[in-house]
């Protein structure tokens, strides 16, 4: 494990080695140069007094310090030549045209394919990650796709897709890329989607979600001694940015747990949580539980059991949320919307697929399901296409 996984060591001194130009990367927004006295381990043994000069990354809430040639927690925000530069504008790990229900997003456009783009690093440090080969890859040449802004929203364009999902890592981390295609998306009438776990600090994130049509956060548990001692972060922040979205934004919001056996699935605070959903972000948000794997510091875990799920759904069900799912998992009803005034079967998925049913207004009692849908559903399906090139 790297130092860099310690959430509590804001300075750090990772060299990375490309000084040509190009990887200097773009100057990037967040930031302030200040002045700090140095500790002890870094004074000279004559000069006790000695300042430094330190850049201040403002993004997410871990502020790191950074010196010359440094990087943040996060791998990608790093200072070249007294400037804080994002080495992930331009440049992608990966570009693919999925369904926009693996997000998962079921009540946004249904059916519909999006554009997902990723880069590398996260500035959170889940001992469980489900996707830490992205995730915690400090290695900036894992970054080989180039991509403009405008050429990111051509391609979505060229196969008329409804929206495009930043994803993959967490992408507040690339947040000027973010903005930067998003913006030119709207202007083209294409949506903008966010995954992300909602780890910003305030004034980015009024940033991050001015162009953002629909998000899923994960919400990763409801303790504070969880988010602080396995994912590295704070719950209070999380649910500050659930709050923001849902009640000073216009974007649709729907929420993803992942349930790990023995780390995170407490009833109690399964009740709590849900709970809580209800009363600050409505009980119209869409919930997905998740199935956790086995996976990077947690391979000894065990894989969440259906019946895990199950009763997490029914939990969240005896609160009042009028749309759970399960993922990760093969089950009836997994993933079908049910008219929450009387049952009706509505919507019917089979993996990632509307399957037989799809009717967003219910023919039995005319109750709406909340979210945006078209008449019809799109008709993307289950495909996959990777992008290689522009
Ligand atoms: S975004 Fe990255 S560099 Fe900035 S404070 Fe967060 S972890 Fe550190």
């Amino acid at each position: 494990m790297s130092t860099n996984n310690n959430p509590n060591n804001h300075s750090n001194h990772n060299n990375h080695n490309n000084h040509n130009d190009e990887s200097k990367g773009k100057i990037a927004s967040y930031w302030e140069v200040k002045t700090k006295k140095k500790t002890d381990s870094d004074i000279d043994m004559d000069i006790d007094t000695s300042t430094e000069k330190v850049i201040i990354c403002n993004l997410c809430p871990r502020c790191c310090e950074i010196r010359e040639e440094g990087r943040g927690v996060c791998s990608v925000r790093g200072v070249v030549d007294g400037k804080l530069r994002s080495f992930a504008y331009g440049v992608s790990s990966g570009l693919c045209i999925d369904p926009i229900e693996k997000k998962p997003l079921y009540h946004f456009y249904p059916g519909s394919g999006v554009l997902s783009i990723g880069t590398v690093g996260c500035n959170l440090l889940c001992k469980f990650c489900q996707n830490w080969s992205i995730s915690r890859n400090k290695e900036i040449s894992a970054m080989s796709i180039k991509a403009t802004p405008k050429q990111v929203v051509n391609k979505a364009k060229e196969y008329a897709l409804k929206s495009i999902a930043y994803t993959y890592n967490e992408p507040i981390v690339f947040i000027e890329y973010v903005r930067d295609i998003a913006e030119i998306a709207r202007e083209s009438g294409i949506k903008s989607v966010a995954v992300t776990a909602g780890f910003i600090n305030e004034k980015p994130r009024e940033e991050f979600f001015k162009y953002m049509d629909a998000a899923n956060i994960d919400l990763k548990g409801f303790n504070n001694e969880f988010y602080s001692k396995v994912v590295g972060g704070k719950l209070e922040i999380i649910l500050n940015t659930l709050k923001y979205v849902k009640s000073e934004t216009s974007v649709w919001l729907e929420l993803t747990n992942l349930i790990i056996p023995g780390i995170n699935d407490k009833e109690k605070d399964l009740h709590k949580m849900c709970e809580w959903i209800a009363s600050n972000l409505g009980v119209s948000t869409p919930l997905h539980f998740s199935a956790f794997h086995p996976d990077w510091q947690m391979d000894n875990v065990a894989a969440t059991s259906l019946k895990t799920l199950i009763a997490a759904k029914e939990i969240a069900l005896s609160k009042g949320l009028r749309y759970v799912y399960l993922g990760n998992v093969s089950c009836i009803d997994s993933s079908t919307t049910f008219c929450y005034q009387c049952g009706e079967r509505l919507i019917e998925r089979e993996g990632y697929v509307i399957s037989r049913k799809f009717s967003s207004i219910c023919k039995k009692c005319g109750t709406k399901v909340d979210g945006f849908f078209e008449e019809l559903p799109g008709g993307w399906g289950n495909k996959r296409v990777p992008i290689q090139e522009f």
